[in-house]
């Protein structure tokens, strides 16, 4: 799906009744569909890697391979879709390398440009251009790009499916009438619609797409969903900006002092316990975890959780008078759950906060500011000092040079607001750097009011321009928060 930018397109799932034959005859298109989608994979890297962008269209003209030229169209713009989104996520690693790297300032400047731009293959001689290159490289090795060998869903176009109204009157709300492989034979399916798309075509917040998606399960069955487009919401002008804080504790803490979530820890504490069992169990009579129906249940059960309660959430959070979310780069793990749990929450928390904040921003018109979450959990908000003995605790704060106390979660969401003053919220400077700034406006502080620290000066270590950068290995992690 081209997408034009200010424009939102919504899913919905609808369910179909057509009968097997015409189902057979649409099923019959995946393993072509797939292969076809391995094939422009492969063109569109290529021009990615030679070109350093990607063009709105490649020529797809002399393929063949039983699909038609309009199918073909489709199957390149799928693609592309997939890319693109890809390529959002792999920005915001590639600018945390780059960030918490040592490389000096005007380098650092440089490849943060050609990170924006997603001209990371930008052809070009010189040192940003070289290293642009190698920290892809790295970024790549950690996200794999988008893999259209297991993909199940065909994302088909109005050329190739046209969706109508019926003329007379029927208990379905449309047709589809879909190409298959059988030259001017279409096929045609009634589709049922989904009243929450029926509501906001009706009150004309959204207008149906001429695109619909199929996805086929493992099954054989067929799963229609629907496209709406609707303009993006203006930015908000009134109401309040909060702070917002993922914390070890509550899911989300919030600047005025709001705790939510407060469940899920210990939720996720009993499902890792089960984790830690059945893989050990699995291991033990030599099954691959992934082969087993029960721990993919138990996976996709801890998935939607996550993704269900983060949803609830932000939604109590983001009511009418919010008109600004200030969030830190997010990352789930938490030091008491396991290493298999702890990649399954961060992956399905990261996922389900980044649609929700970005649907916020679309249908709600809520600003979404990002910021540097480093020492965010460590600093005391009332004299500055920065230690790691501040958080002892998991849920309590307590300063050791003036001794506020506090939640710890909401200090941090307090914290990461107050950053959002900080020039771009201090997201293109590295950790080590927002340490030293931290100390000195600390002792500063201590200096001018004449108090005495405990905790004594923090030991700061230098930020020198190392002639050999080391982009590996600094990826996420909040340890040090
Ligand atoms: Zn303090």
């Amino acid at each position: 799906m081209s997408s034009k930018p200010g424009t939102i397109y919504s899913a919905y799932h609808t369910s179909q009744w057509a009968t097997k034959t015409k189902v057979n005859a649409i099923v019959a298109m995946l393993p072509l569909w797939q292969d076809g989608l391995k094939t422009v994979a492969a063109m569109w890297q290529r021009e990615w890697h030679t070109t350093g962008k990607l063009p709105r269209w490649i020529d797809t003209k002399p393929l063949g391979g039983g699909l038609s030229q309009r199918q073909w169209d489709s199957v390149s713009r799928q693609y592309r879709g997939m890319l693109v989104s890809w390529m959002e996520l792999a920005e915001n690693r590639f600018r945390g390398i780059v960030r918490d790297s040592t490389l000096d300032e005007p380098l650092k400047i440089e490849l943060f440009r050609i990170d924006l731009k997603h001209a990371w293959y930008e052809p070009g001689d010189d040192e940003a251009h070289w290293l642009a290159r190698r920290i892809m490289k790295r970024v790549r090795h950690v996200m794999r790009l988008p893999d259209p060998a297991h993909c199940r869903t065909m994302s088909l176009d109005g050329k190739i499916a046209v969706i109508e109204q019926p003329h007379t009157a029927t208990r379905f709300r449309y047709w589809a009438r879909i190409s298959t492989l059988e030259k001017d034979r279409p096929v045609r399916i009634p589709l049922n619609t989904d009243p929450r798309m029926e509501e906001h075509l009706a009150n004309g917040t959204e207008t149906l797409a001429n695109h619909l998606q199929l996805q086929v399960t493992g099954n054989g069955k067929l799963v229609p969903h629907l496209l709406t487009t609707r303009p993006e919401t203006n930015p908000r002008e009134d109401g309040d900006v909060l702070g917002l804080d993922w914390g070890m504790c509550s899911l989300f803490a919030t600047s005025e002092g709001r705790v939510h979530g407060l469940k899920l820890y210990a939720w996720l504490k009993k499902r890792d316990e089960e984790l830690v069992n059945l893989t050990k169990a699995l291991q033990a009579s030599g099954i691959k975890p992934s082969r087993s129906k029960r721990y993919r249940n138990l996976n996709r059960r801890i998935r939607n959780y996550v993704a269900n309660e983060t949803n609830r959430v932000l939604n109590l959070i983001a009511d009418e008078q919010v008109r600004e979310l200030v969030v830190e780069d997010l990352d789930f793990r938490s030091p008491r759950l396991g290493k298999d749990m702890n990649r399954l929450v961060s992956r399905a928390g990261r996922n389900a906060v980044n649609q929700k904040l970005k649907a916020l921003k679309e249908r709600e018109g809520i600003t979404i500011t990002k910021v540097n979450p480093a020492y965010t959990s460590q600093t005391c908000p009332s004299c500055g000092c920065v230690d790691k003995r501040n958080r002892t605790k998991q849920s309590v704060f307590h300063c050791v040079c003036c001794g506020r106390t506090g939640q710890a979660d909401i200090i941090a969401s307090r914290n990461i607001l107050a950053r959002r003053s900080r020039k771009d919220g201090w997201r293109r400077i590295s950790k080590t750097q927002v340490r030293e700034q931290l100390a000195q406006e600390h002792s500063q502080r201590r200096h001018r009011h004449g108090n005495k620290c405990q905790a004594g000066t923090p030991t700061t270590s230098t930020a020198t321009a190392h002639t050999h950068p080391a982009p590996a290995g600094r990826i996420g992690g909040q340890e040090n928060r």
